[in-house]
């Protein structure tokens, strides 16, 4: 069985049962300032999940490309990878856990064949008030019950580790904040536990015997004021289940790196190594994790760069580039990272066909990142050699001032690992002491995004929202219905909004602009949607950026009649709530775009 026959029986399967499937959304979030990556085929749903209304109805299901850079520390281990596949199915306040459990199991036993026997089930366990998830135990206690084998042996209890919010575990979550218990499926290999880990092997180990493949998050409760947690009238079913996991079950190969799909692409790199993948399993897992996920986030339109996406793009290629010359030595310098690049391209065509028709971008963008490193540690070794009058025939370790380590850090990007690896020793506890100076100044703010979040769903962020379809129609309005959004990004301080137009706006057009938007706010026009037929929204003459590719119906919403735009929410319910519209600045961002700073207040 393949990824791609995995993913097919799985839409299929909760199709069957009413689902409509939802498209993959981009792998860099089009409107959510606060991750820089969609890591889970929750993410771009949480509106819905607190709450809005969904075009496709109550019943969801996807399979989502997610990457985690959270997981970047991960990678090495038999099970973590940073790119992977997620299919997801969700009952936005339809079906919950007697139909969710019983129909996860039947799907992984029955369509992908998994014997039962190899199968445990976790279960929350309380925490403090919120009472243990007896629901989930006893649809277990059924299930396994039927198949034979005994639910004491096949049932584990946790706390907080089976609990699921968007601020983690039950105390840290904020006043009015949803979340609840999940239930996951382990698999079970028939290795032998690793004491390096604990005494005993329980699902959550780490020792690898056991495998999470599927999590089903049941969305029941939401925290009041004083502490305590209620039941929410609406209760969501979010479930998740990543594509190379499940196909390690079915292979049963504890090794996700050594399953069908990564397997030949490990070849590749043995092949360009010189190496086996026996002796080297850990540098082998980073390079193939490394360079799959660069591929599909240079397919997704990101460029390596100093900042945000690029910057995480950079770091996976160079520390691919690193690792291949761990394994191989440091002689040679030339990285023939084609190889790898096309045997991943070829790997994952079936599920990605995109990648095929971009491999030429995709492989002379990883290139050009290679010469570019290689240009680097080239230039870095001279400015030692030169520093320190070293000849070229000097071999082994050169011991430099910490403040040169430095200087190579700051002025080249080389980590403190890549100047070791270069054959450079420094007093490293000087050299941490800087970099945690510099890293306080140069990365305020921006932790957050590199670890992941979630979509901000602020009253502020919520404003900004409604005023960008304003805009939007008000900058038509003022230059000609030629012009239309290319994209818009939006935090709690300021509205980004890109449009094409060939000219800088003059004051006068800024201005029209402008007031036309605060004479629509003090309008107070009420905010609607409607889940509207395709064509009939078009035909209605709705705008926007449109890109369900598998729905027949879509939402719309209206700003009184001023304004009519395809989109999923949320926004405020009447447009006095934005009080004072303001542009800042515009800039020309090329290729004929153009774009515009602005805020509500
Ligand atoms: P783990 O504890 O193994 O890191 P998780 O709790 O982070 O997993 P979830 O956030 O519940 O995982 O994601 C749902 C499913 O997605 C998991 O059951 C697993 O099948 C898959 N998954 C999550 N993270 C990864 C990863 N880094 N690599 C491969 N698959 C993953
Ligand atoms: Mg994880």
């Amino acid at each position: 069985m393949t990824a791609q026959e995995i993913i097919k029986k799985y839409i299929s399967f909760f199709e069957k049962r009413n689902h409509k499937r939802i498209s993959n959304a981009p792998l860099v979030p089009e409107n959510d300032p606060t991750t820089l990556f969609t890591s889970s085929g929750m993410q771009p749903l949480v509106a819905y999940l607190l709450g809005e209304p969904h075009p496709q109805g109550k019943r969801l299901v996807n399979v989502q490309n997610s990457f985690r850079a959270q997981d970047i520390e991960e990678i090495g281990d038999n099970r973590h990878t940073t790119f992977f596949r997620m299919l997801g199915n969700w009952s936005l306040g339809d079906y919950f856990k007697k139909e969710q459990i019983p129909w996860i199991f039947e799907f992984i036993t029955k369509e992908l064949g998994i014997p039962s026997h190899k199968l445990y089930a976790t279960v929350f366990k309380g925490y403090k008030d919120i009472a243990k998830d007896r629901e989930s135990e006893k649809l277990w206690i059924d299930i396994f019950t039927k198949e034979g084998l005994n639910p004491k042996e096949r049932i584990f209890f946790y706390d907080t580790k089976n609990w699921w919010s968007r601020a983690g575990e039950p105390d840290n979550m904020p006043p009015g904040e949803p979340g609840g218990p999940d239930s996951e499926i382990f698999y079970l290999f028939d290795t032998l536990h690793d004491a390096k880990f604990g005494r005993q092997c329980h699902p959550n180990c780490q020792c690898g015997r056991f495998m999470e493949i599927v999590n089903s998050v049941f969305m029941e409760y939401q925290k009041e004021k004083d502490g305590s947690f209620r039941k929410l009238p609406q209760k969501n079913v979010d479930h998740g289940a990543g594509v190379e996991r499940l196909l390690a079950a079915v292979e049963n190969q504890q090794d996700v790196f050594q399953t069908s799909l990564f397997a030949p692409i490990i070849k590749a790199i043995e092949k360009i190594t010189y190496k086996r993948y026996q002796e080297n399993k850990k540098e082998m897992r980073i390079i193939a994790d490394h360079m799959a996920a660069s591929v599909f986030i240079v397919e997704s339109g990101v460029l390596p760069s100093n900042k945000e996406h690029g910057y995480i793009l950079r770091r996976l290629i160079r520390r691919a580039l690193d690792n291949i010359n761990v394994i191989r030595g440091f002689e040679n310098m030339m990285v023939p990272t084609r190889a790898i690049s096309e045997s991943i391209i070829e790997n994952h065509k079936d599920t990605d066909p995109q990648l095929e028709k971009d491999s030429q971008r995709i492989i002379n963008t990883i290139l050009e990142e290679t010469n570019n490193y290689r240009f680097v540690l080239t230039r870095a070794q001279r400015f030692i050699k030169d520093k320190y009058k070293i000849g070229d025939e000097l071999k082994g370790q050169v011991e430099i001032d910490s403040d040169d380590a430095f200087f190579l850090y700051s002025s080249h990007g080389l980590s403190p690992t890549q100047i070791k690896n270069l054959g450079y020793v420094f007093d490293e506890q000087k050299f941490a002491e800087k970099m945690k100076k510099h890293q306080r100044v140069s990365r305020k703010g921006a932790s957050k995004k590199f670890a992941g979040g979630l979509a901000d769903h602020s009253e502020k962020t919520i404003m900004g929202h409604t005023a960008t379809h304003l805009l939007h129609q008000a900058i038509r309005d003022v230059l000609g219905n030629r012009v239309h959004q290319t994209g818009s990004n939006i935090t709690t301080e300021r509205i980004r909004f890109d449009f094409n137009y060939d000219n800088s706006l003059t004051l006068d057009e800024l201005k029209k602009v402008e007031e036309i938007v605060n004479k629509k706010i003090l309008e107070n026009l009420p905010v609607h949607f409607e889940m509207l037929p395709l064509k009939k929204a078009k035909k209605l003459g709705a705008i926007g950026l449109f890109d369900e590719k598998y729905g027949d119906k879509v939402k719309v919403y209206f700003i009184g009649n001023y304004s009519k735009e395809f989109c999923g929410g949320p926004h405020v319910e009447f447009t006095s709530k934005l009080k004072k519209f303001t542009i800042i600045k515009q800039e020309n961002i090329g290729q004929g775009k153009r774009r515009i700073y602005s805020k509500v207040s």
